[in-house]
């Protein structure tokens, strides 16, 4: 169910990318009008402090190394290197992290960059105890200079392989990238379900850019400084919009009163508490509950950039700003994200083989406390409640020798993190053998 949910966001991301590129090449005119608009996305820039707030920022940059051809040797452009590697792509998130500004011999120094981010991703929670859902690819792109545009002052230009720099639109601390060569580096990996562009740098700053709609299914782009401790948190915040689909709950002075409709994302919303637990909508679960960014969950208001007319879960969680922790309502929607992607239960043995009982089975649980049970022709099998390896031999079959029994297992995750019956499904995974004597 997982690998065809998968499949089909892919499918449906590619057909969506393909139309919108058909779209865009009948309209475009065959020539470039001087001074022509560039294309623009959405980004999120985020100030030393931790506070966060938006912006728009060229999808291209000027700063792009031309082509190396030549470079493919081993340890060069374009080589894929598993930082973590817990299982298969179909049954596993897949986190693309690519270098930029690291030279061909500093290719060793970005592997190691990345892994260092992927430790202070993992740091946060959901991400610490979910972390076995995960893979992490690092994917080498070869920079002719070492180093950032930007960095250390405005007037430093370095052309890299995804053209990064500080400074994008006059903002110093926001690091742009160029979308497509970001969208090229990251098809070589397996599988990209999450992209993190790591600078060659130590100055703070990054981007989320999170309306990016790749045919490969990331669906966002988080770029921050290699060798900048803080900026990790750059990479959760964004992951909560493309993982968690949480709204941002900062708000901007003078963008007046929410009129709207009731929004959509987990996290914000037009109800105060009262009306939202009367309705028994949005976070109503968690109201009064203590949340693990501080304070109790409630109806703040100021959120999605209003200040006032939306209402956030709690006071300052890290979909306010960065450092902080998720709330209880943000850590349940990510949990749901990570396993839209990957499932709790896999083993090496495929679904479908057909065993004899001289066969041993063995399955995975990624996630500590998963609970397990098995099934023999769909009669549960109690002795074997939690065994992750199991001696075909001594299932007790009954009926003639020609029939193939079915053996199942199910594994659930009971984590009091997901409190909404209509997520709890997600957490459930099976697989399924067929046996004969
Ligand atoms: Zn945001």
């Amino acid at each position: 169910m997982h690998l065809r949910t998968k499949a089909a966001t892919r499918t449906a991301a590619v057909l969506l990318t393909t139309t919108l590129a058909a779209a865009l090449l009948g309209a475009a005119p065959a020539w470039s009008a001087p001074g022509a608009a560039q294309p623009r996305a959405q980004v999120e820039v985020f100030a030393e402090d931790g506070g966060i707030s938006r912006t728009t920022a060229p999808t291209v940059s000027p700063y792009l190394a031309a082509p190396a051809p030549g470079l493919t040797a081993p340890g060069g452009d374009g080589d894929v290197t598993p930082l973590v590697r817990n299982g298969d792509t179909a049954s596993k998130l897949d986190v693309v992290v690519i270098g930029d500004g690291y030279a061909a011999q500093e290719q060793e120094k970005f592997r190691s960059d990345a892994a260092e981010k992927w430790r202070e991703i993992t740091a946060v929670e959901p991400y610490a105890t979910y972390r076995g859902l995960f893979n992490v690819w690092a994917v080498s792109a070869v920079s002719p200079e070492s180093g950032v545009s930007g960095d250390p002052d405005r007037a430093t230009v370095r052309h890299t392989a995804l053209g990064s720099y500080f400074w994008c639109d006059g903002v110093e601390r926001l690091l742009c990238v160029d979308e497509k060569a970001v969208e090229r580096y990251a098809a070589k990996a397996p599988q990209a379900d999450l992209v993190i562009v790591v600078a060659n740098s130590t100055k703070y700053g990054g981007a989320g850019y999170n309306d990016v709609k790749s045919a490969l299914g990331y669906e966002g782009i988080a770029t921050v400084a290699g060798g900048n401790a803080r900026s990790g948190q750059i990479a959760v915040h964004e992951t909560g919009h493309s993982l968690g689909k949480l709204a941002d709950e900062y708000a901007y002075d003078g963008q007046g009163a929410y009129q709207g409709e009731e929004p959509a994302e987990a996290n914000i919303s037009t109800l105060t508490a009262d009306r939202m637990r009367d309705q028994g909508v949005k976070w109503s679960r968690w109201l009064g509950k203590a949340s693990p960014d501080g304070g109790t969950v409630g109806t703040y208001e100021g959120g999605g950039y209003y200040p006032t007319g939306l209402y956030r879960p709690t006071e300052n969680s890290i979909m306010r700003s960065l450092g902080r922790e998720f709330n209880l309502p943000g850590r349940e929607a990510m949990i749901a994200g990570f396993y839209r992607h990957a499932t709790p239960l896999t083993s090496p043995t495929p679904a479908g083989t057909w065993l004899t009982p001289a066969d041993r089975l063995t399955v995975d649980l990624p996630v500590p406390g998963t609970l397990l049970h098995w099934y023999l022709d769909g009669r549960e099998q109690p002795q074997l409640r939690g065994r992750t390896a199991l001696d075909l031999g001594a299932l007790h079959l009954t009926g003639p020798r020609s029939r193939p029994h079915l053996v199942s297992a199910v594994a659930t995750d009971p984590t009091p993190a997901v409190a909404d019956p209509a997520l709890r499904p997600e957490l459930t995974g099976s697989l399924s053998w067929l046996l004969t004597r």
